[in-house]
């Protein structure tokens, strides 16, 4: 008898069929990708008598507004950006909860702009704008441009909670995200080994507080890693022995979706053992213990925040009015006002549409940054850019292994055909076939054996201890008994 195994064996005729689908319609995306590069193999370089174009920030909007410029006659363009990556933030909870590694959701920027023959990279960090004098001012020196796209980001915002800021532990970049598994799987190391049951409690708490996508995603996720590895991984220690609270000051997690998507939401967070606390918000942290605004107190090592950004402090230091969130303020069609050859795109930029700001998200960075550069191209035709319009495009969370939430093109989608849904987009969001590839793979793995594959303690404290001691409130590091796993 033939002997058929591999996790592929356990899926059903059609869920095999779609697998095969989804990758097939990933390699057609990649198409342009591919003829761009071949095409532009050995074409001329970029002429001095073009107008300089130059992009601060190869996130959602720097790179779309590259791309709209990219081999257009008449420019060259400058992108510039303090690491050498473009990152896919939205799946930054994945590394921080061991389902993949960090280098599959980044791709280098070199290889990205190497198709367009007129849009060079460069690796330096820009320190301020001189508008009058057209200047970018950088680590490494200046760079003049006719045309500036500013799209540097955000950063994560505290609201001015000092102590907040320095308990809790933020995914950002890939650094935080790595910094939170070696968290996370610490604080179970030391409580396999702890003897004081209030500590070994506190370290099997985790706080996350915002209940936007990233906070249900990531407690979601978590609560999974517990169940499906942790468990097994430690056999002194039970799901029960662990707590996840989900905080969120509004009325419900995701309180932008319609009414019976939060729910959904809310009951499958708490049927996976989830607390879910809404109505209040975390006012203030200590070592080993958060606090809320309704004077409740809760016992935890780890505090996650994912309840705010604000724009990367760069807005500041250019020195134009600033909107809520510290975003530069924007005429409509993203120009900078009394400056109309500075455009700003993405989490950076403050722009009401129908008297709403809009939101700070992938879809409204990449539709700027593509209008911004447009915008560029329409001056330099000598007519006058259109206002920027959002086409919303929807919204969707994933929840956890088979279930999502999304609200699409009028359609509210909730369970395994959001969840679905999820997948591919943010298949087609990464950049490159190989990261593509790796992460379905990743995902297929850890849907089919419950796995979590990365479950590495990389980041140490300067003193050499576990992360998870770092934060020890009582003191107690090193002294005492150990008691067995
Ligand atoms: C954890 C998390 C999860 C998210 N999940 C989702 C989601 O599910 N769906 C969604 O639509 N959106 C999500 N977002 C939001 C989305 O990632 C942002 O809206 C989007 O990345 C904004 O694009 P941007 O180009 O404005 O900024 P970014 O993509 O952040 O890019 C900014 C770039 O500027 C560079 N930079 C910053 N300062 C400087 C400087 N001084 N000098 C040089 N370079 C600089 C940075 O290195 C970075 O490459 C999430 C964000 C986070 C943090």
């Amino acid at each position: 008898m033939p002997v058929r195994g591999g996790p592929l064996f356990l899926l059903e005729t059609h869920q095999k069929a779609a697998a095969l689908l989804t990758f097939i319609i990933i390699i057609l995306y990649n198409k342009d990708e591919y003829c761009e590069t071949f095409l532009n193999m050995g074409g001329e370089r970029m002429v001095e008598m073009d107008q300089h174009v130059v992009i601060i920030g190869a996130g959602f909007a720097g790179l779309q507004a590259a791309r709209a410029l990219g081999n257009r006659p008449g420019v060259r363009v400058t992108l510039v950006d303090r690491q050498n990556y473009h990152l896919l933030q939205a799946l930054l909870y994945q590394v921080a909860t061991a389902a993949l590694e960090q280098e599959t959701i980044a791709h280098p920027i070199r290889p990205i702009v190497r198709r367009w023959r007129n849009v060079r990279f460069h690796l330096d960090e820009v320190l301020g704008v001189d508008l009058a004098g057209r200047e970018v001012i950088t680590r490494q020196g200046r760079l003049g441009y006719d045309y500036l796209i500013v799209a540097a980001g955000a950063v994560t915002g505290f609201f001015g909670m000092k102590d907040v800021q320095q308990q809790a532990y933020e995914l950002k970049d890939l650094d935080d995200a790595v910094r939170l598994r070696s968290q996370i799987l610490s604080a179970f190391e030391c409580a396999a080994t702890e003897r004081d049951p209030l500590r070994r409690a506190a370290l099997l708490t985790f706080v996350v507080a915002g209940g936007g996508p990233t906070g249900v995603e990531l407690a979601g996720a978590l609560a999974e890693l517990v169940g499906h590895v942790l468990v097994k991984d430690y056999p002194g220690l039970s799901a029960q022995d662990v707590r996840i609270v989900l905080v969120e000051a509004a009325d419900d997690p995701l309180p932008y979706l319609e009414e019976p998507l939060r729910r959904y939401t809310r009951e499958r967070l708490e049927q996976m053992g989830i607390e879910v606390r809404t109505g209040v918000a975390v006012r203030a942290a200590a070592p080993g213990r958060v606090m809320l605004a309704d004077g409740q107190e809760i016992a935890a090592e780890t505090l996650i925040w994912a309840a705010g950004v604000q724009a990367a402090p760069l807005a500041a230091a250019i020195g134009t009015a600033q909107g809520r969130g510290g975003r530069l303020i924007v005429a409509p069609d993203l120009s900078l006002p009394g400056h109309p050859e500075v455009f700003v795109a993405g989490d950076m930029a403050y722009l009401e549409q129908d008297g709403v700001p809009l939101p700070q998200v992938a879809p409204v960075a990449m539709q700027q940054g593509r209008h911004a550069a447009e915008a560029i191209l329409t001056r330099l035709a000598g007519r006058s850019p259109e206002p920027f319009r959002y086409r919303d495009s929807g919204t969707m969370a994933m929840i956890g292994r088979g279930k999502g939430v999304a609200s699409v093109a009028g359609l509210r989608l909730k369970g395994f055909a959001a969840w679905a849904a999820w997948v591919i987009l943010h298949l087609y969001r990464l950049i490159g076939v190989k990261n593509r590839l790796v992460v379905l793979l990743n995902w297929a793995f850890n849907y089919v054996l419950f796995d979590r594959k990365v479950r590495l303690i990389v980041q140490e404290t300067d003193s050499g201890a576990l992360p998870a001691i770092r934060g020890n409130s009582t003191g107690r590091a090193g002294a005492g008994e150990i008691a067995a796993d």
